[in-house]
């Protein structure tokens, strides 16, 4: 049985219980960015609920211009005003080498790629990063409350980072 097969199968048990379509602008008018590790289980840690907020994710959580696009409709078309950005201990994209990914990537297909995979070497200063990029976004109508995190994987526990 493939993971999709285990899927497909878990959504016919699914839909016996489903509640039925909720609103699609987000309760708590918040978006959270986020890495798309398989640890971090954001309604869990964060007590979300379906309909509750826009989650986005990327290889490390970062702002990348596909994750600002998505913010930017988020606020403009759906209503969200909050922005948390969420970093995680043992991330991938901690240490990762992005001239030598899109180097190999190129190599290996003849084609380089048009995007960048930007990794880092400091969780906390990347979190920091991550902050002032969103809060600098001019496409944003709404930056006063965006605040981020550290997601220990081994606790649990959220740590808030303070851009400077
Ligand atoms: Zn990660």
């Amino acid at each position: 049985m493939s993971a999709t097969d285990h899927l497909v199968d878990a959504n016919q048990q699914y839909v016996e219980r489903f509640s039925g379509a909720r609103p699609a602008r987000p309760r708590l008018q918040l978006a959270v960015l986020t890495c798309m590790d398989a640890r971090l289980d954001l309604f869990g840690a964060l007590g979300l609920d379906i309909g509750d907020a826009h989650l986005l994710r990327n290889a490390g959580g970062i702002p990348t211009d596909d994750a600002l696009r998505s913010l930017a409709i988020s606020q403009r078309a759906l209503g969200t005003r909050e922005i948390v950005v969420i970093h995680h201990s043992e991330c991938g994209m901690d240490g990762f080498d992005d001239g030598e990914f899109r180097a190999k990537l190129e190599q290996e297909s003849g084609v380089a790629p048009s995007w960048r995979v930007p990794g880092f070497t400091d969780l906390y200063a990347d979190a920091k990063q991550s902050i002032r990029t969103v809060r600098n976004c001019p496409w944003l109508p709404f930056r006063d409350d965006v605040r981020g995190f550290v997601f220990d994987v081994a606790s649990g526990a959220l740590t808030e980072v303070t851009a400077d």
